[in-house]
């Protein structure tokens, strides 16, 4: 007889035909759930648990069109799908850059549910976006996106029912235009958006949060292991909103930062990146990274290569899905890698992955290392319904226990299930108890 698990993986391949990243992260999930689902298998079968875990609940997608600097009118793909609502709102970010697609918009709000569930909120699993490009657009462009975007965006969210926030290609400057026409649209001045400015409900650290997040969870991970950052060798791929701050926070505990990258190639500063110099090229000027070296002396930089390539201690792969391939896994091993934790989601391939965990290298998931992200940005609705603002301290301590909480999930799961250090199965495992104690006990919807 088929698994049960194998008949839902042909299910989700055979309703979603040709989606290659939604098929990977529904296969890495339920391969690491086959324990706990064979003990409860008769269960999940009669209540058709794990059919329902795989289909989102809505998925809407709509034409946004838009005029250019000469008046050009240009036609994109906007996105929403709100995966699962068991533990609370929809929540999950949007991205806009020309690979997004269903697949990548279905896998993200997949992966989206279980990260949520780990942070310990009451928040659902949700992701959308566009095929736009910010590249090289003015800022009369971007907002021209946003607004026809948010114009269909609209009446899909709200508070109490979808909270979307930033991701690639969605930071403070989108998070803005979007925010004011959804105001104009509704009249409502209410915490719809996270990621919002300082000054008009934003909550403080929640730029921070996702790369901060990364290093208070790799710093618990070495910690168990008889380690910390301190005197580490980092190596980043990305330079955008995870990166920075993950560099920024490696930093403040001691570990040397040698190499970052953008799409085009990667810099080399073997005495410590200057993480404020990255912020002015990429944050400031949206420059490219191959500016850096001719502004800091002794650094260097290598065109269409991947960071993985320079020796280090640990990297914390920040940029997008499938970037750390078999290859540059072989790389980091050679080189004498001891841990791998992801900022970005899924940005390591499954047979990278599994290359890791087999040469016993310290490997944390994105949905557990970059949770710090939501993790904020739930505080920061909670924060808007009181309509109050917290302190920079007062926040960052609970985004480190939220960190911490998380370990402790991941820790109780391995040890429960006898897994060693495979992480990866420890987070899953974790993440599906809670939505599927949710699931059960809110009946077959
Ligand atoms: P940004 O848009 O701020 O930065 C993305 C970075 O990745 C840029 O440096 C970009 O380079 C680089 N990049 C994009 N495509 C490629 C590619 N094909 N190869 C190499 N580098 C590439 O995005 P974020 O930092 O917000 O997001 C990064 C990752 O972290 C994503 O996977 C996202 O889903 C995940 N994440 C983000 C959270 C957040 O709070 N922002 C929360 C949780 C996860 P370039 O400048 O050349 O485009």
């Amino acid at each position: 007889m088929t698994s049960y698990r194998h008949k839902v993986m042909q299910q989700v391949i055979d309703m979603n035909p040709a989606e290659p990243e939604f098929h990977q992260a529904v296969r890495e999930v339920l391969d690491s759930l086959k324990p706990v689902i064979e003990k409860h298998e008769k269960e999940y079968r009669s209540s058709q648990l794990l059919e329902r875990l795989v289909e989102p609940e809505r998925s809407v997608s709509f034409r946004v069109p838009w005029t250019d600097d000469r008046g050009r009118v240009h036609i994109q793909r906007g996105f929403r799908v709100q995966f699962n609502s068991a533990l609370g709102p929809y929540k999950g970010g949007l991205r806009f850059h020309p690979t997004v697609n269903r697949s990548c918009m279905n896998f993200l709000a997949f992966e989206q549910t279980f990260k949520n569930a780990l942070t310990g909120l009451s928040m659902g699993g949700g992701k959308g976006g566009s095929n736009f490009d910010p590249h090289g657009k003015s800022d009369r462009e971007v907002m021209a996106f946003c607004q026809s975007f948010m114009t269909e965006l609209y009446k899909y969210i709200g508070p109490n029912e979808d909270v979307p926030a930033g991701d690639i290609g969605v930071g403070g400057r989108e998070i803005g235009y979007l925010y004011g026409q959804y105001k104009r649209l509704t009249n409502q001045f209410e915490g719809t958006l996270t990621g919002k400015g300082l000054g008009w409900g934003g909550s403080l650290v929640r730029t921070e949060a996702t790369g901060y997040g990364v290093c208070y969870l790799a710093q618990e991970m070495l910690k168990t292991h008889g380690m910390g950052l301190s005197g580490m060798k980092v190596v980043i791929s990305g330079s955008g909103n995870v990166a920075i701050y993950a560099a920024q926070k490696a930093i403040q505990l001691g570990a040397t930062v040698v190499a970052m990258s953008d799409s085009n190639g990667y810099i080399y500063d073997p005495s410590g990146i200057d993480v404020d110099m990255i912020k002015q090229i990429k944050e400031v000027e949206r420059a490219r990274l191959a500016v850096y070296p001719k502004r800091v002396p002794g650094s260097t930089y290598m065109d269409g290569r991947k960071s993985f390539e320079v020796p280090c201690d640990i990297a914390f792969p920040c940029a997008i899905q499938n970037e750390l391939e078999i290859n540059d896994a072989i790389d980091l091993v050679q080189n004498g890698c001891k841990a791998v934790v992801e900022g970005a989601n899924m940005p390591t391939t499954r047979e990278a992955t599994d290359y890791l965990l087999k040469e016993g290298i310290l490997f944390l998931p994105g949905k557990a290392s970059n949770a710090g992200g939501v993790a904020v940005s739930g505080l920061e609705m909670s924060q808007n319904s009181m309509r109050i603002k917290h302190s920079f301290e007062h926040v960052d301590n609970q985004l480190q226990g939220i960190m911490s909480g998380i370990w402790t999930q991941i820790s109780d799961a391995v040890d429960e299930y006898d897994l060693g250090s495979n992480y990866v199965d420890g987070a899953n495992i974790a993440a599906f108890r809670r939505v599927v104690k949710a699931m059960r006990e809110q009946g077959y919807v």
